[in-house]
């Protein structure tokens, strides 16, 4: 078939981006879905930080690439031999797909499944290969095995959770990424505990989404540190007991907790947050990385403090979470309010007003842009 997807064509695009235009909407050929692959349609696509890496090269992926990894959709066709999901059934598409055999899907992290990571890198699917045609004589890359900012996209049967159908396409769609991510890390990772104290650095959807588990946690206090105030607003109406401005934050923190947070969550991709995350961190505390720096970025600590302070540093990709336990979970909490996803969506717009949105995104307007293939 064919369809219209918003590919990146170049990382090296100086902003703004509504001028220079690093990604083009162009209708492409979509090849059917293979065996034990689903044809979907998109319905909403959030936009995040992580993709902004890669337009910007923070994030070096090949190109030209069929862009977006947090989606909702619908299945529309079943790859040859069919599915356990029936054609119209909504989904949530997943950034990490899970082949469910590796020796991490096996241990139960398949956030680290490990043909899911060669496929991702080399913007091809799980099963291999590529689904969408040539843009000027060259392949086109599937983004993380999603590639969300499209009217219809062909991905794995592991890239996707069920859902409701009565879930909004555009709430739907934050679970994938910024729910797993930010919660998760706030819940698999840190596994915070009633009581215990949370930094969260970084208020995008994935750091809102920490402060929303943090809450559910039952986190006292819980400190939101951002240097936009509206998103300082926006966690304290959230159950951020203090919400901070970067500057010397870490001391704040250090003064307001009587020497540290239980857990301090980075969820921004610098080096220099995650710095500021650890020294804000208590004697026997948790710093948890979640945000992802340019590959060179070093992170040096003092080695003693590791041991005589028995502090951890943890990564937290795709929040540890197991989609299919997870995703459902965190739909529970959703239902009954604990988690006010709704909170985190900013505005809709149309697929071909991408470079904008992303300008808006990297100038820290907003929380959550949603962009709807079908309008
Ligand atoms: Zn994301
Ligand atoms: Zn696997």
């Amino acid at each position: 078939m064919r369809t219209r997807a918003a590919v990146l064509v170049a990382d090296d695009r100086p902003r703004p981006y509504a001028e220079s235009r690093p990604v083009e909407v162009h209708e492409l050929d979509l090849a059917p879905a293979g065996p034990g692959e689903l044809l979907i349609r998109v319905d909403a696509a959030g936009l995040c930080h992580s993709d902004l890496s890669v337009v910007d090269g923070n994030r070096p992926r090949p190109t030209p690439m069929a862009l977006g990894h947090e989606a909702a959709g619908t299945i529309v066709e079943l790859g040859p031999g069919g599915s356990d999901l029936a054609v119209g059934t909504q989904v949530v598409l997943v950034f990490v797909p899970r082949c469910g055999v590796c020796r991490e899907c096996a241990r139960g992290r398949p956030a680290l499944c490990q043909p899911a990571a060669a496929a991702n890198a080399a913007g091809e699917l799980l099963r291999g290969g590529r689904r969408w045609g040539e843009l000027d004589g060259q392949p086109v890359n599937h983004h993380l095995g999603v590639s969300a900012f499209a009217e219809h996209v062909v991905v794995d049967r592991g890239s996707v959770v069920p859902i409701p159908s009565d879930v909004e396409p555009a709430t739907g769609a934050l679970f994938g990424c910024a729910l797993l991510t930010g919660a998760g890390a706030v819940l698999n990772t840190a596994r915070v505990r009633p009581g215990e104290s949370v930094a969260v650095f970084g208020l995008g959807g994935v750091g809102l989404a920490a402060v929303m588990a943090a809450v559910v946690a039952g986190a006292e206090p819980i400190v939101a540190v951002d240097p936009v105030p509206e998103k300082r607003d926006l966690a304290r109406s959230l159950g951020a007991r203090h919400v901070l401005g970067v500057e010397a934050a870490s001391e704040h923190i250090r003064e307001l907790t009587g020497g540290g947070v239980d857990h301090a969550i980075e969820a921004v991709g610098s080096t220099a947050v995650l710095r500021a995350a650890w020294a804000a961190t208590a004697r026997g505390g948790t710093t948890v990385a979640v945000g992802l720096p340019h590959p060179s970025q070093r992170l040096e600590v003092p080695a003693v403090q590791l041991v005589g302070e028995a502090r951890t540093l943890v990564g937290s990709y795709l929040g540890g979470s197991i989609p299919d336990i997870d995703l459902p979970r965190l739909l529970a909490l959703w239902r009954i309010g604990r988690l006010p996803v709704e909170r985190l969506h900013s505005t809709s717009r149309p697929l071909g007003e991408i470079n904008g949105a992303l300008d808006q995104l990297a100038d820290g307007v907003g929380v959550r842009q949603v962009l709807l293939p079908q309008s």
